[in-house]
């Protein structure tokens, strides 16, 4: 194959320079190589892409660009559809290979496929690599056999390993003294946006402490896996807490694993050196194990994101009617006290602990408010720094039992679940300041405070904070008897695989 004098690294996700194997590609195969992102801003609204995702995704193109630069290179942003701006770019300055590592959402991969079509029309070279994963989900589904694809997690990890044996080694990243060659431009011009810029975000201020880029990524995973070295070495995530938050109880390295500022077969080897280890599906590994699980099965499920067109999703009928319901879940004025600080996490921090999400969709959904996960995940969507297509589908028909998990008789409680990790309250107290001088006894339940304790607190249940929407007590057990009635109709694929062995409320 003829070498191609310049050559377009095409950046999306994937946005670093440690295990690269498509930008090692464009180097080893020209002499000018061009690292470009794509900003359009008809994808990039406060409708779509809360304004602490945003912040995060600059910070994340900042550090590339400054990477980059120690590399006499740079990023160039082109402003624009990627389909229109990209070929544009490539026929001006005679481009002949294009690399990008393959988008797994459905979006982006119908995106990839149309810029594939595109090229070939050019005589543009294209050449992908599948590194957002542990494994190339189309070879993984290509062994295992698309009818075959476990449907559960243990049966999937042991048939991945034993088909694929172990994960790849992640590749180095490209030296300082390696050459880009990348053909001086203006230093104003293909500039990373700034969020003061953008007019669409105009008077807003993002607000979480995540910050996004590939350095903070290694230096985060860094720091968990030497300071916290026996907590990643025991991890076990129904044991860690999710309303510890300074620090959190976990990684919260999961941002950067949607974006690919750190590489899961980086992270897969960098924690496997700690050994020995849980196993899991609890330990660290089996995190990444989940993560690869379900977008291994998004990517292999036609519609996974949609109720009525998925497959694997069971129809529930959800109430048509609980636009009251959803917003005032959605806003933090449930007045149950565990569920509204935890929206109060997610619309400050953009994340919030696995378990914490499990409350708030349980809540939502089959738990108390009969609201379907959909909506759910439109919330998600938008206010997640870490928004992931395939882990908050997943995740979502998880928590509300139409996929995946069919124990629909476990329902979290927002009362007693959060005491088993914080019996004084102090996730409320932080996140809903109107209850920091409640006493311990009602922090959860403020409503069965006697009326001098609230107002000695300076919380009057009613005036300065809502009564609870709901008693969970009642609903629950109605919706119960609802879920009952869904799953002695309703059968899906993956339940051959399904424990029927009940277990009791969290
Ligand atoms: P750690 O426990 O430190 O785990 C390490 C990594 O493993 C994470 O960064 C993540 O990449 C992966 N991981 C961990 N838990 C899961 C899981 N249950 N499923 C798949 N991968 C996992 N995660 C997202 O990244 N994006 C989402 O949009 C998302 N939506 C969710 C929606 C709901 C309703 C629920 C219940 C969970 C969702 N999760 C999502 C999964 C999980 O909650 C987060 O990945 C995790 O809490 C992130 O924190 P961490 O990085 O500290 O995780």
């Amino acid at each position: 194959m003829a070498q191609a004098t310049s050559a377009v690294h095409w950046f999306r996700k994937g946005l670093r320079l440690h295990d690269n194997p498509a930008l090692l590609d464009a180097l080893r195969s020209a002499q000018h190589v061009w690292p470009v992102y794509c900003w359009d801003a008809r994808l990039v609204t406060p409708q779509a892409v809360g304004v602490n995702r945003v912040q995060f995704l600059l910070q994340c193109l900042d550090d590339l660009d400054r990477r980059l630069r120690e590399r006499q290179s740079r990023l160039t942003v082109l402003r624009g559809d990627a389909l229109e701006v990209l070929p544009r770019f490539m026929r001006e300055r005679q481009v002949s290979l294009l690399t990008f590592e393959g988008d797994v959402e459905p979006e982006g991969r119908a995106r990839d496929e149309r810029m594939l079509r595109k090229c070939h029309q050019m005589g543009v070279q294209v050449h992908s690599f599948a590194t957002h994963l542990l494994y190339d989900p189309d070879r993984v589904i290509r062994e295992l056999g698309a009818d075959e694809l476990p449907l559960s997690y243990g049966p999937f990890v042991a048939r991945v390993t034993e088909a694929l044996g172990a994960p790849a080694l992640p590749l180095a990243a490209p030296p300082e003294t390696q050459s880009f060659g990348t053909p001086d431009t203006d230093p104003q011009a293909y500039a990373v946006p700034r969020l003061e810029e953008l007019e669409a975000y105009r008077g807003m201020t993002a607000t979480t402490p995540l910050k996004g880029g590939e350095t903070t990524a290694l230096a985060v995973l860094g720091a968990f896996l030497s300071e916290r070295r026996d907590e990643a070495r025991q991890f076990s995530k129904p044991h860690t807490s999710p309303t510890a938050f300074e620090p959190a109880s976990t990684t919260q390295l999961s941002p950067h694993m949607a974006l690919g500022c750190l590489s899961a077969r980086l992270f897969y080897y960098r924690v496997q050196e700690l050994h020995p280890l849980r196993r899991p599906p609890v330990s660290l590994i089996g995190q990444l194990w989940w993560r690869e699980f379900f977008t291994t099965v998004a990517y292999a499920t036609p519609g996974f994101h949609s109720m009525k067109e998925n497959r694997l999703c069971r129809q529930i009928p959800w109430s048509a009617d609980a636009e009251e319901q959803y917003r005032a879940w959605e806003g933090g004025r449930t007045g149950h006290p565990f569920i509204d600080a935890c929206m109060v996490q997610l619309r400050k921090h953009g994340w919030l602990h696995h378990l914490a999400r499990h409350a708030v969709a349980c809540f939502l959904s089959r738990g108390d408010l009969w609201v379907s996960w959909e909506r759910g995940r439109d919330t998600f969507d938008r206010l997640l720094v870490d928004r992931d297509y395939a882990l908050n589908n997943a995740n979502w028909m998880w928590l509300s039992c139409s996929a995946f998990f069919h124990q629909y008789f476990r329902v979290y409680s927002p009362i007693k679940f959060p005491q088993r990790f914080d019996k004084e309250g102090t996730f409320v107290r932080h996140f809903l300041p109107v209850l920091r001088n409640m006493p311990a006894k009602y922090v959860y339940e403020p409503w069965k405070a006697p009326l001098s304790v609230q107002r000695e607190a300076g919380c009057v249940v009613g005036r300065d904070y809502p009564y609870p929407i709901v008693d969970h007590e009642v609903v629950s057990k109605e919706n119960l008897a609802k879920m009952s009635e869904v799953f002695s109709r309703e059968r899906r694929p993956m339940e051959k695989f399904a424990k029927k062995r009940p277990r009791p409320e969290c």
